[in-house]
């Protein structure tokens, strides 16, 4: 698809450019906020799953409100990042334990008042394999939060509403006193994707936090926390102002608008990008000397 085309088809990704946003994704947090106030108070936050770094940049820029010291943001991916000031970044793969103990390390015994993971694998097209996948990414930041998260502090991930996804909200009521499902504007429709925003982080008292799954190794006799009121109804909120736009649908540029606007260069192109062998094999013309 040309720059032109996706620009004009799609009014965040657009804006993104516009505003100097590394990713369109930037306004579903700004939207998850408006709705939860998730950056009140805040002044030490985890980005997991941040490249090309959108929420970083979000973060940076919203928690300064907050205080006049910087705030102190960690932010972690696979992918190499390229620089945000005043954000530490570590390339890493947040289900290891070696990531984990980084992050941890950066805190230096504080903790921290948000985690935000908007971490996504790279889809198979195998349903059931991509599924699992992404669990064990949210698996990884809940215990990657354990870990750093204060009492009372706010942990936001992205997930897919899969055929299990009722059960993921139960387990994360056992560690956090509201959990509510968000869907902002700019989160098109037509994906399942939808974002956990759990608050007051509560866990159980004698919960120690440790690197293993706390969602499916419970035990399962009399001291298995998850009974009684397991299975809990999650309030589903769709966030960002009804005003604004529509995910789904195209905004043509009218008139004189259109005349005047000229396609922009994404604000931060990806630096080393998993598909760069392909793009360098391509402008070598490899493909077509090899048939
Ligand atoms: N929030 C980002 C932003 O606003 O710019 C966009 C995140 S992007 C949708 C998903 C990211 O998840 C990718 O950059 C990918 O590398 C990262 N990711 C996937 N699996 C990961 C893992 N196991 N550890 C760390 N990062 C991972």
């Amino acid at each position: 698809m040309g720059k032109i085309s996706k620009d004009k088809r799609d009014v965040y990704y657009r804006q993104a450019k516009e505003q100097g946003w590394r990713a369109r994704s930037a306004f579903k947090l700004l939207q998850i906020d408006e709705e939860f106030n998730i950056f009140q108070g805040v002044t030490r936050a985890v980005d997991l799953c941040a490249a090309p770094g959108s929420w970083s940049q979000v973060l940076s820029k919203e928690l300064k409100k907050n205080s006049s010291e910087m705030p102190q943001i960690v932010a972690v991916d696979l992918q190499a990042m390229a620089p945000l000031p005043g954000v530490i970044q570590i390339q890493g793969d947040i289900t290891k334990l070696s990531t984990a103990e980084q992050i941890i390390s950066h805190f230096d015994g504080a903790q921290a008042d948000l985690v935000v993971s908007d971490g996504a694998p790279d889809v198979t097209g195998l349903h059931d394999l991509d599924e699992y996948i992404q669990a064990q990414l949210i698996l990884a930041a809940l215990n990657i939060t354990t870990h750093v998260l204060r009492t009372g502090g706010t942990f936001v991930a992205k997930i897919f509403r899969g055929k299990d996804v009722t059960l993921l909200y139960a387990q994360l009521k056992i560690f956090f006193r509201t959990v509510h499902v968000a869907k902002p504007r700019s989160s098109r429709n037509s994906s399942i994707e939808a974002f956990i925003v759990c608050m007051d982080y509560n866990p159980p008292a004698d919960y120690v936090p440790n690197m293993a799954n706390p969602l499916m190794d419970v035990p399962y006799d009399a001291s298995n926390p998850i009974v009684g009121s397991n299975r809990v109804i999650v309030p589903f909120v769709a966030c960002g102002d009804l005003r604004g736009f529509d995910a789904d649908m195209t905004y043509s540029l009218d008139g004189s608008e259109a005349e005047r606007y000229s396609p922009r260069d994404p604000t931060q192109s990806p630096i080393s990008p998993p598909y760069k062998k392909a793009l360098e094999l391509k402008r070598s013309n490899f493909y077509n000397s090899a048939l």
